[in-house]
């Protein structure tokens, strides 16, 4: 109930913006605009915020054709069901377009080998010199037709090969989108749910150790509260970032949930990945926070984190559950902390009931 009462109130305060925005700069209400303003107001698409403060600040005002050209580049193209409706349909006119072609030139090659075959006949039935230089000027022209076709082919197929290779560039950019979480360019929870089931196949197969640690922001409820869910967003993307510095190689780093971040370490025993844990801790509290619009100081935000590693006969969702737990006696035990499966603080959320 709390959840959806802070989405609630999350998501009212963006729409306060976007209409407050439509409001100031006398623009009509229609879907488009309150979507542009929504996302503006909720900072997860920083380059359509850069393009509209430059137009801002450059002509004071967003004219019809600015929202149209900001919608276009930087909201229907980010739809990732379009954007692959759209390529679909350009490997189908490809492949049609293609197939016309190579219909055309069959049909071309057909009327060729009936040309040659006609010619050879024409040869043997041939009487005089005159003739068979009639014959080998038809067979030159014939050939020279069919090497200009050829040549229109090949060029047509250079240049789908170019175009098939863009399509495929773009399928992997919507590939990589959908994996990505926008506001702080983390993978995104689909991305960790396949990572840590990929992880755990291969730490089977290989024998190598494989630690996870969950991270979790302290009292970041009250930090919302006070500062604002834009400030918030920013505290979201200081985290992400102090994690993008402290894991480095083959470890992958995700956003969660709302506040909450895994880090998967492939090839790390438990000591080690408490080591980086505890890295990510002091990096995120040595941080002074300001407020970017106002430089006012905010002070600092603390994380806990809890870190297993995977034992026999663990599944990825029990590897999780234990980070969990340890995660959980880190807050029990005063946070800003980092609590390990075999601290003695740590207890099995199996052991831990509810009144
Ligand atoms: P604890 O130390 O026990 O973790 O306390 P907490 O306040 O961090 O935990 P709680 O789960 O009570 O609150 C988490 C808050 O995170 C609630 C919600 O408003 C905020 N939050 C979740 N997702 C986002 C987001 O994307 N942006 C912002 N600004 N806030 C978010
Ligand atoms: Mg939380
Ligand atoms: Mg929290």
């Amino acid at each position: 109930m709390t959840g959806s009462l802070d989405e609630h109130e999350r998501t009212m305060a963006f729409a306060e913006v976007a209409l407050g925005q439509i409001k100031a700069l006398r623009q009509t209400a229609v879907p488009r605009n309150y979507e542009i303003w929504y996302v503006y107001a909720t900072g997860y698409n920083p380059a359509l915020n850069k393009i509209i403060n430059e137009t801002l600040s450059r002509n004071g005002q967003l004219s019809e054709a600015d929202l149209d050209q900001i919608y276009e580049t930087y909201l229907s193209q980010f739809k990732a069901s379009e954007r692959i409706d759209k390529v679909g349909s350009c490997v189908i006119h490809e492949i049609d377009d293609v197939m016309v072609l190579i219909t055309d030139v069959l049909g071309i090659s057909a009327n060729f080998g009936n040309n040659l075959e006609g010619a050879s006949q024409k040869l043997v039935a041939a009487k005089s010199l005159e003739q068979v230089r009639s014959v080998v000027e038809m067979l030159l022209t014939s050939t020279h037709e069919m090497r200009e076709t050829n040549k229109v082919l090949e060029q047509r197929l250079t240049r789908s090969r170019q175009e098939i290779g863009n399509l495929q560039q773009n399928l992997e950019a919507i590939r990589a989108e959908s994996l990505t979480d926008p506001l702080t360019g983390l993978g995104n929870r689909k991305s960790f749910d396949r990572a840590i089931e990929t992880a755990v196949e291969h730490t089977r197969e290989n024998g190598q150790p494989l630690s996870l640690l969950m991270i979790d922001i302290d009292h970041f409820k009250s930090f919302n509260d006070n500062f604002g869910h834009l400030t918030g967003d920013q505290v979201l993307r200081l985290v992400a970032m102090a994690l993008k510095h402290s894991v480095k190689g083959q470890d992958i780093t995700a956003r969660y949930g709302g506040e909450e971040f895994a880090v998967i370490l492939p090839n790390t025993a438990l000591r080690q990945a408490l080591t980086v844990a505890d890295n990510v801790r002091r990096s995120v509290m040595s941080k002074q926070l300001k407020k970017k619009s106002t430089g006012e100081i905010l002070g600092r935000v603390t994380i806990s984190a809890g870190v297993s590693m995977l034992q026999p006969g663990d599944s990825a969702h029990s590897l999780i559950d234990r980070a969990d737990a340890c995660l959980y006696a880190a807050k029990r035990n005063g946070r800003n902390r980092v609590i390990c499966e075999v601290d003695p603080e740590f207890v099995p959320n199996s052991q831990i009931h509810v009144a």
